[in-house]
């Protein structure tokens, strides 16, 4: 086996070449505090366990009647209406046996109350009040009833969502730690590409990658430091990389990894670094390589646009989570019905972009979008997700599938 762990035309597994990613993951980026207003999207990067009991109190959930059940005869009970407390009152008047009390969803019940009838359930009469039988506890959130102090809210690791925040916010936690973002660097190989908006001479075509790459690692929570445009010569590749690598966290390009002559990158790895590893057994992806310098890591996606997008999705995005200080990468793929044949068997693993239809059944099964070129970026953007068809399969449709969501992905 050569240095890069592929000998000849041998293309690495997929999973075993995220897994050999891994372990090159740096350590997760330092820490920071940050206001709960700017945690959205953040790692988190400590445990957070709950400084007070919630609910604080035992309070109403209903807006109704507070009262005693002990008052409960074989009927119910009329009871004097003695007072009224809303959201935000303090009860302090302790109820008397044969009373109630009007209250108010999340207002405090009054000592000596146990139970809460909602106000559609009963008859008020002036200031009586007639109720059924009550049960002990009826609508009422007792103290403690969803967290107690010192109680698990957050693991370190977590991508922080808005109902995290929320949770957070109704502990009274009004800033937390997270990880800085990880910075990292974005290079587009390539003579032919032009930024859109320019105007194109014969031979040259846009730069796609550079929007859908980078979109990708700004919609994942990474700071994006764009170097733009990389030409094809070894040592203008070796100068950006090298400038790269004494900047930023992590290195990603695209293109200028194939087989081809002006493809200059991993050589430019191996003499500035290392060259881990290169050519996985994926299609879309094939030409995806991995290497370091200076102890950096670099990862150089394929420059076909839907396989740059792939590879970033499937290869990049767990080694970039978890050098983000996230603590869950993998994701989970749904097992439904292909919604389509595949008759030939091919030897590498298949990531098809696909979305969900349903079937004259009802049963949600997966699509195929037809232009699977690993050029065309116009299947990835009508899909919702990737089929993966494992090397060697052959299926009829209706056999069950993995898919990958793009929203599982982030994407
Ligand atoms: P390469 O691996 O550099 O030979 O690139 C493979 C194919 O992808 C070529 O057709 C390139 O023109 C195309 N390509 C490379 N980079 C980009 C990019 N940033 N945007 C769109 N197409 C690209
Ligand atoms: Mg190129």
């Amino acid at each position: 086996m050569s240095a890069c762990g592929c000998s000849g035309s041998g293309l690495r597994p997929v999973d075993e070449a995220i897994a050999a990613l891994m372990d090159f993951a740096p350590p997760a980026p330092p820490t920071v505090c940050v206001d709960l207003e700017e945690a959205l999207g953040r790692i988190l990067a400590e445990d957070i366990h709950s400084p007070i009991d919630l609910p604080l109190w035992d309070n109403s959930a209903m807006d109704g009647y507070a009262l005693r059940s002990a008052d409960m005869g074989p009927t119910g009970a009329r009871l004097k209406i003695a007072g009224c407390i809303a959201a935000g009152d303090a009860a302090q008047v302790e109820l008397q046996p044969g009373q109630a009390m009007r209250i108010f969803t999340g207002a405090p019940l009054p000592p000596g109350a146990d139970s809460v009838i909602a106000q559609e359930d009963c008859e008020v009469d002036g200031d009586w009040l007639q109720v059924p039988v009550v049960e002990h506890g009826s609508h009422v959130r007792c103290r403690g009833e969803e967290l107690c102090v010192g109680d698990a809210l957050l693991s370190a690791g977590k991508k922080l969502r808005a109902q995290d925040l929320g949770l957070m916010a109704s502990v009274g936690l009004d800033r937390v730690k997270v990880f800085r973002p990880l910075r990292v660097c974005l290079l587009s190989s390539g003579d032919e590409l032009r930024e859109p908006g320019e105007s194109l001479a014969p031979g040259q075509i846009y730069n796609a990658n550079r929007f859908s790459v980078g979109a990708l690692l700004r919609g994942w929570g990474v700071e994006v430091h764009d170097y733009g445009v990389l030409a094809d010569t070894l040592a203008a590749s070796r100068d950006a990389l090298s400038l790269a690598a004494s900047e930023w966290d992590v290195l990603i390009t695209s293109g200028g990894v194939s087989v081809g002559d002006r493809d200059y990158l991993k050589q430019a790895i191996r003499e500035l670094g290392e060259l881990h590893l290169w050519k996985l057994k994926m299609q879309p992806g094939k030409p995806l390589a991995f290497g370091s310098i200076a102890g950096k890591p670099w990862i150089g996606l394929p420059g076909n646009p839907a396989a740059a997008l792939v590879t970033a999705l499937v290869v990049a995005r767990p080694f970039l989570w978890r050098a983000q200080g996230r603590s869950v990468v993998d994701t989970l793929p749904v097992t439904l019905p292909a919604g389509f044949d595949w008759p030939t068997a091919n030897s590498r693993r298949q990531y098809l972009r696909a979305r969900l239809e349903l079937g004259g059944d009802g049963v949600a099964c997966i699509c195929l979008h037809p232009q699977q070129g690993s050029a065309m970026l116009r299947a990835a953007s009508w899909a919702d997700g990737l089929a993966v068809v494992e090397a060697g399969r052959t299926l009829h449709a209706g056999e069950p599938l993995p898919f990958l969501s793009f929203s599982e992905l982030g994407a």
